[in-house]
């Protein structure tokens, strides 16, 4: 009588890799997270299809920052060359990558920048002309889907064209079409070692009042030709993952972030609930309300929690 069962299918793990490191390191405010070094990257990722997952979402954090993002589009940047690692270990997982540059911008925020007196701003078509070489740049790499997470307007259907231009039109994307800006996305920062240096992201990530114009964000990125669209938080914003799935019949992903992975871990550390039934329960709450996709912290020991 079970209307929703959770499988290792329907998660996906997110993947760091550092530049920086010899040996993985682990985030302090994200206890089981790692950052993982490149020659450490493709075992992780075998590991993850070895315990049953279909994919990994990369993220990378590059040796060198920059005000043009250089390393997010290099042939040789980290992602690049994690990603070449990766499929020549385990060609069948489905790779994603991030496509976003706040890792690579020397001031943290998602596009090219210019401070005017008190104020600055994010340039908009300056940035998906970035965001397209970098596309590109993992596509070429061996990506299978690239997720553009920077909110810049117009980007989905500029990265579509350039991916099909250049012969890679066997290359989804899976647009970060609802990303509230959100206080859970904090220990993530620690992680991607993406803080904005001054100002926030406010401009353009999304208010988390509006569901209505949520719902213009992802059918916007639909139009533009998003094979995936994703709401990000994923428990406090369930009616927009909700609605988006219903509304549209697209395939959906959640991404259960960072600050809602620490928030149950902490719980759990200090004894006030037990860490598999609360993140089973939350796992089926978020297929329930449409994930098609979940991407999540706990992936691996999902695969194994669900394996009857
Ligand atoms: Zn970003």
């Amino acid at each position: 009588m079970r209307e929703t069962e959770l499988s290792a299918h329907d998660f996906v793990l997110p993947l760091f890799v550092s530049e920086k490191l010899e040996k993985r390191r682990p985030i302090a405010s994200m206890p089981g997270v790692f950052q993982f070094s490149l020659s450490e990257i493709a075992d992780e990722a075998r590991r993850a299809q070895d315990i049953g997952l279909q994919a990994v979402l990369l993220f990378g954090i590059p040796a060198q920052k920059d005000e043009q993002a250089t390393g997010a589009y290099a042939e040789n940047g980290v992602v690049q060359k994690a990603l070449r690692a990766i499929k020549a270990k385990c060609p069948q997982l489905v790779v994603m990558t991030d496509v976003c540059l706040c890792e690579y911008m020397s001031h943290g925020h998602c596009g090219v920048t210019r401070i005017d007196g008190d104020h600055f701003h994010v340039m908009n078509d300056e940035t998906i002309e970035l965001l397209i070489e970098t596309a590109l740049s993992h596509a070429t790499a061996g990506a299978d889907i690239v997720a553009p997470s920077d909110m810049m307007d117009g980007r989905i259907g500029a990265i579509r064209e350039a991916l099909d231009a250049n012969n890679l039109d066997q290359t989804s994307i899976m647009s970060y079409a609802a990303k509230f800006a959100s206080v859970f996305y904090g220990p993530f920062r620690e992680a991607a070692e993406s803080p904005p240096q001054f100002g926030d992201r406010r401009s353009y990530q999304m208010d988390g009042a509006n569901a209505a114009e949520a719902l213009r964000e992802v059918a916007l990125d639909i139009d533009e030709g998003a094979d995936i669209v994703m709401v990000k938080p994923a428990l406090p914003y369930l009616d927009i993952l909700w609605r988006a799935r219903e509304r549209f019949a697209k395939p959906t992903a959640g991404y259960h972030v960072s600050g809602e992975y620490a928030m149950i871990k902490a719980a759990v550390e200090k004894g006030f609930m037990d860490e598999r039934t609360a993140v089973l329960e939350v796992m089926t709450s978020l297929k329930r309300a449409g994930a098609d996709i979940i991407i999540t912290y706990w992936a691996g020991e999902l695969a194994e929690w669900t394996r009857n």
